[in-house]
């Protein structure tokens, strides 16, 4: 396997045209600045250090973007499903081919280790094979006859849709929204979050590589104030599909109220694992650690909440306590490292004031609770012990390697802590009795459980939350049901009489 300095000057290659040329928006199959001509920086959160500056676009840039993806739209709606099933798959190829650069600028720009973006990049393109495979059957619907009428459902696509990605495994989550979109036949305005415009860009090319017409699938960078706001806003985009924090996900629905938009929202979590103890421990306490520490603790799906049966609390946190204070911390190109820097200085500093939040509601930094190094973002591997389920702590999404620790004394008790956030996206069951996983999976407030495992997500199954976690569900069939239309025909057989007014 390659070294650190291997992928560093790896990297510098990569990077070198990005260096040169700002990340500019594409839309309509041309690369073009911000028609304000306006810019920002990207730096990179490991050492600070300036990677691009980035198209920083407005009202306008949306409109010519969505404009193109309008245009578009009827060509890309009338291709034949087989057709968008070569295409997409082009698109895997092309990312599996590129996979390296992708994982290697992703790090850089994230902070997130290369032992999981190297996953994650060929992770997209299975999302793309997944949903290549599926585009020519993506219009079937159904026959529902009667005697008077030969009714039949098909799908359509929307129209042009927004898709709108957060920072955390941006390349990946990209293509879990923009995947299905194209294969039911939408086109798309794609807008990526401010903090990680790199792999967005390759994503585009690779697909314009391979075959993909102009004007189906449009980039536009910059900030959700003013590029994020104008694409929910604008009335030839029919939906909005977005990955983000739950407070935007509750503006978004706002700015789009007076177009009607169709939403589907991912937002944030504060997800239990909940340890039993009769369980297989040493299993459960791989995955609690993974579930928390690996891909930064930035992951809506983490498990920031353990809670844990007091007759083995004890000797799991003692354990837990080594493994953590042996977590690698390093620079997320080196393929050793298991930990890297926080995306931003201001996440650094929002995930850093819940160490003071900690000290101040009484509870015990057993590990971390403190930056590591003095260059990057970094903070160590933190747990928080002696909490209870009312502190900030263990209510409020971290989101970083931070994980709290709450004790329970009974099956009823834990129902309660688990079901007591605003939150309701994933959780995580430990017990070897069956009946009990159950029963506690029936009434635990969330949209995706396992039982007696970490996240491993399979594609055809729905992804998304409950309460402030979610609105709508992704994978599989539902993707195409956020993408797609009903339309329903009845053909008479005339054999029913019609009313006949002035007769
Ligand atoms: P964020 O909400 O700050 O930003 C996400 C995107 O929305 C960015 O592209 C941003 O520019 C844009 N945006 C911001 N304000 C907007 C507005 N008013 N109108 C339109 N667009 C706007 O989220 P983030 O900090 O980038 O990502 C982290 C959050 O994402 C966490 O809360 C995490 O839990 C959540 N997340 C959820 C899932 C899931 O599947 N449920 C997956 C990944 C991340």
């Amino acid at each position: 396997m390659a070294d650190l300095k291997t992928h560093q000057e790896k990297l510098n290659t990569y990077l070198e045209r990005f260096k040169q040329n700002s990340v500019l928006n594409h839309i309509n199959g041309e690369n073009r600045p911000a028609i304000s001509g306006e810019t920002f920086k990207n730096h990179s959160p490991v050492d600070e250090t300036e990677i691009c500056t980035v198209a920083k676009s407005s009202k306008a840039d949306i409109d010519a973007a969505a404009n193109a993806a309008k245009e578009a739209f009827p060509a890309w709606r009338d291709m034949d499903g087989a057709a968008r099933k070569k295409i997409l798959h082009a698109i895997a190829d092309g990312i599996v081919a590129r996979a390296e650069e992708i994982a290697l600028c992703e790090c850089w720009d994230t902070g997130q280790a290369f032992r999981f973006m190297s996953k994650a990049a060929l992770r997209g393109a299975e999302n793309f094979r997944f949903f290549a495979d599926r585009a020519p059957a993506a219009r079937d619907g159904q026959t529902l006859p009667s005697s008077t009428l030969m009714n039949f459902t098909t799908r359509v696509p929307i129209g042009p849709v927004g898709v709108i990605t957060p920072w955390n495994t941006p390349f990946m989550l990209s293509t879990w929204k923009i995947a299905p979109a194209l294969a039911a036949g939408c086109t798309i305005v794609h807008k990526p979050a401010e903090l990680s415009p790199v792999t967005a860009k390759i994503l585009l090319e690779i697909a314009e590589d391979a075959g993909l017409p102009k004007g189906v699938w449009n980039l536009v960078n910059g900030f959700g104030e003013d590029a994020g706001k104008a694409l929910t806003e604008h009335p030839d985009i029919k939906a909005i599909a977005f990955v983000g924090e739950s407070k935007t996900g509750s503006m978004i629905m706002k700015q789009g109220a007076d177009t009607l938009k169709r939403v589907h929202f991912e937002l944030g979590g504060k997800n239990p694992v909940v340890v039993f103890a009769d369980a297989d421990l040493d299993r459960a306490l791989d995955a609690a650690i993974f579930m928390i520490y690996s891909l930064n603790g930035e992951r809506c799906t983490s498990s920031s909440r353990l809670l844990i049966e007091d007759s083995v609390a004890d000797e799991f946190l003692a354990k837990l306590k080594e493994r953590v204070g042996k977590i690698r911390i390093g620079n997320p190109l080196d393929p050793d490292t298991e930990l890297g820097p926080l995306i931003s200085k201001g996440h650094f500093d929002k995930v850093s004031s819940y160490f003071d939040i900690a000290r101040d509601e009484g509870a015990d930094i057993t590990c971390g609770g403190e930056r590591h190094g003095d260059t990057g973002y970094f903070v160590r591997p933190t747990l928080f012990t002696g909490a209870d389920n009312q502190m900030k702590i263990a209510q409020e999404e971290i989101f970083g390697p931070v994980l709290t620790a709450i004790r329970f004394k009974n099956e009823e008790e834990a129902l309660r802590i688990a079901n007591d956030v605003q939150y309701g996206l994933t959780g995580y069951v430990w017990t070897n009795d069956l009946t009990r996983a159950l029963r506690f999976t029936n009434q635990l407030e969330a949209g995706m459980i396992w039982v007696n495992s970490e996240n491993v997500r399979h594609l055809p199954t729905p992804f998304g939350g409950v309460k402030a976690s979610g609105i709508g569900r992704d994978g599989g069939d539902w993707s195409f049901e956020f993408y797609m239309e009903q339309k329903h025909v009845g053909l008479a057989t005339g054999m029913h009489k019609i009313p006949q007014l002035g007769a």
